[in-house]
């Protein structure tokens, strides 16, 4: 296993819609492994595969309760509507405030390739929906209805969160 190197918006990858996996390969499965990795080594609750520049339909998720590798992965029920703050391991000091639903299931195939199923509210229906969105190449900074920027202020010891516009973000991206 090995830690990979996270892409950083505005890189144009996050952009690309992925591809369905026609197979979970051996060397899928890696990948999938060196995500989980590269997620526990940043601290993040999930990774989707366009984040370490593969365009591949695999995510994986782990908000405390152990690791969940999704191939494939569908939202095939939701309800309900939650907003919270949400942080993107491809955005670093970004946060925002995205509505999600509050419950989603979510079928998607594991690392033998198998069928399977989460029903999720909470952190987790929030991780997937966020790591599903990153396969569309749909990013937080899309859904977000406020943005806030960490900037380091002197004298003060924590990080400061200013508000920022959505506009000043989207800026960055290179019109292809
Ligand atoms: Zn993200």
């Amino acid at each position: 296993m090995a830690v990979r190197e996270i892409r950083l918006y505005p890189d144009p990858v996050l952009r690309r819609p992925a591809k369905p996996v026609t197979r979970v390969t051996k060397k899928l499965a890696r990948l999938a492994q060196d995500m989980a990795e590269t997620m526990y080594a940043a601290n993040g609750v999930g990774l989707a595969a366009p984040q370490v520049g593969k365009g591949v339909r695999l995510a994986v998720v782990d908000v405390g309760d152990g690791l969940i590798t999704l191939f494939n992965p569908v939202i095939v029920a939701r309800e309900g509507t939650a907003v919270d703050v949400e942080g993107c391991l491809s955005i670093p000091k970004i946060t925002a405030y995205v509505e999600r639903a509050a419950q989603v299931t979510v079928e998607a195939l594991d690392l033998e390739g198998r069928p399977f199923r989460v029903e999720a509210d909470g952190l987790l229906a929030r991780a997937l929906q966020h790591e599903i969105d990153h396969l569309d190449g749909i990013l937080i900074v899309d859904r977000a209805t406020r943005l806030f920027r960490e900037e380091e202020r002197e004298g003060e010891e924590e990080p400061v969160a200013v508000e920022i516009d959505r506009e000043e973000l989207l800026r960055q991206e290179v019109a292809p």
